[in-house]
């Protein structure tokens, strides 16, 4: 599968090659390259990424692959870093005499109840609940062979007591905005742990009138950071708010 030579974790060549992709369409070659900082741990920090893809572009999966590979990759290095403490604490005990300390309960680097991840997760903001709904179905699929990495849907009109319950452990969360600044008013949600930001379909969040909302998530979420805007053009009007939420954005135009 030519999406294994994009440097993707195993867990998500395997899904790709579930649904059938068989090579990346031409914004993915372009944008997950790009996204994932070029040679592994290149840089301190991603690079900001303003896109210009039409739907059926396979604009979706250009973002959450990358997203989600760099959660695959914290999450096993936090790991790492468990398996490696333990090992240490076990050899001071046994140089004391003492028996070793209680391993988790099973060796699997992904489960959430043996750690917290150590690593806060990614946000993508949808104009509309039914393109949320339809990002959230595909990070869904995309996430199918990795255990432990979570994905949560926060949308208008869901019953709000049932979105709370599947945002706890939530790893990646698709929201429109609206709904997404209810939570996080009312402290269900806390946006400091955001070190991804998609805004997908940024020119239609402008004509429904997100423009303040976004601003005030950005705000919210770390400044290190790295944010992601899709939209159809580069008109004046995007740029204005690429320039209000993104930090020199190098542009992919397909
Ligand atoms: P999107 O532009 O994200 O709405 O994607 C349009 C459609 O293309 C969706 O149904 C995807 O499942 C599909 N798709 C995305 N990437 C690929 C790919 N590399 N190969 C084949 N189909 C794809």
């Amino acid at each position: 599968n030519a999406f294994a030579e994009l440097g993707l974790a195993p867990e998500l060549v395997a899904a790709v090659t579930d649904l059938g992709y068989t090579a990346p369409t031409a914004v993915q070659q372009k944008a997950i390259p790009m996204a994932m900082g070029g040679a592994e741990g290149a840089a301190d920090r991603f690079v900001d990424l303003m896109v210009s893809s039409q739907t059926g572009s396979g604009k979706t999966a250009a973002f959450l692959l990358p997203v989600l590979h760099t959660l695959i990759r914290q999450q096993q290095e936090a790991y790492e870093a468990a398996q490696a403490e333990y090992t240490r604490l076990a050899a001071e005990a046994a140089e004391r005499g003492e028996p070793a300390p209680k391993r988790p309960r099973r060796q699997d680097p992904t489960n959430p109840r043996h750690f917290k991840p150590a690593v806060p997760g990614a946000l993508v903001l949808c104009p509309t609940r039914e393109l949320a709904q339809q990002v959230a179905h595909d990070a869904i699929d995309l996430v199918r062979h990795v255990r432990g990495l979570r994905v949560a849907n926060v949308v208008g009109g869901m019953p709000y007591q049932l979105q709370i319950a599947r945002l706890q452990n939530a790893n990646l969360v698709v929201a429109t905005p609206g709904r997404l600044l209810d939570l996080q008013r009312s402290m269900q949600i806390k946006l400091d742990q955001v070190q991804f930001l998609v805004v997908d379909e940024a020119d239609r969040m402008l004509d429904l009138g997100f423009s303040d909302d976004l601003a005030e998530i950005n705000q919210l979420t770390i400044e290190r950071k790295q944010t992601m805007m899709f939209s159809a053009t580069f008109a004046p009007r995007i740029q204005q708010l690429a320039a209000r939420v993104m930090r020199e954005p190098q542009r992919v135009q397909i």
